[in-house]
């Protein structure tokens, strides 16, 4: 364990200096940015030294494997951040435990977490995922720009969501850079209508830097601070 701490404080150093070097090329102030440790794959105890280097944000992208470590952590005040596709039956057990759902893209999943986290007398975050690729297929990678003022207005008129901003992947095949490019302009309009949905979650292991660039708030980092894979144990 004292081995694996050194690791990932060595990652979570290294990744910090490229990001405050990312902030400084793009005029931003690093407090801005968080840092959401993707913890998917790995157990508990990883979590548990990332609390004490000083992370409390973490990703997760599976409820079977997310609820069992928020149960198994609930002792910590973590923040947690359900990033994946996420089916409409398994809003109840989300609701529970994520403070923020990034992946909200459609009319019966936004119906589903607020009926869930009404009943579990929470405040579920919603960021509206939103795709950046106008080539996209529809359902898969969030909904183009076009559908989000329907969904915005939806989880502002619920009862236990909170409309917190936007999210978005990079598609694959092209440049992060480019990749990104329409981001700032999709969160510039979106922000125009809905002021205070700021959150900006943008951003991997292999594309951060330029999710930085173009306006990120949140990053989701897994192997870049944890490594290549792992196994909850
Ligand atoms: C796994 C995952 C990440 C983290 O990816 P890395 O490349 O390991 O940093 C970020 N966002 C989503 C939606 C993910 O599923």
């Amino acid at each position: 364990m004292i081995g694996r701490t050194a690791e990932l404080a060595a990652n979570l150093a290294q990744l910090q200096a490229r990001i405050a070097a990312a902030c400084q090329q793009a005029g931003r102030d690093a407090a801005e940015i968080t840092v959401i440790a993707v913890s998917k794959t790995w157990p508990s105890t990883d979590i548990r030294i990332l609390h004490e280097l000083g992370l409390r944000d973490f990703g997760e992208n599976r409820d079977q494997e997310a609820h069992v470590k928020a149960a198994e952590l609930s002792d910590l005040a973590l923040r947690w951040h359900f990033i994946g596709q996420l089916q409409t039956n398994k809003a109840k057990s989300v609701a529970r435990y994520a403070d923020l759902v990034h992946s909200v893209d459609r009319p019966e999943l936004i119906a589903a977490l607020d009926a869930a986290a009404l009943s579990a007398k929470r405040e579920v975050a919603c960021l509206l995922q939103v795709s950046v690729d106008p080539t996209a297929p529809a359902g898969r990678g969030g909904v183009q720009p076009g559908e989000l003022v329907d969904l915005a207005r939806q989880v502002s008129d619920s009862a236990a969501l909170r409309l917190a901003g936007l999210m978005t992947v990079a598609p694959l095949g092209i440049a992060a850079a480019a990749a990104f490019a329409p981001l700032p302009g999709i969160v510039q309009e979106f922000q125009g209508r809905f002021p205070t949905a700021r959150l900006v979650s943008a951003g991997m292991s292999g594309d951060f830097e330029q999710a930085i660039a173009a306006g990120a708030t949140h990053l989701r980092i897994g192997s870049l601070l944890l490594g290549n894979r792992g196994l909850v144990g």
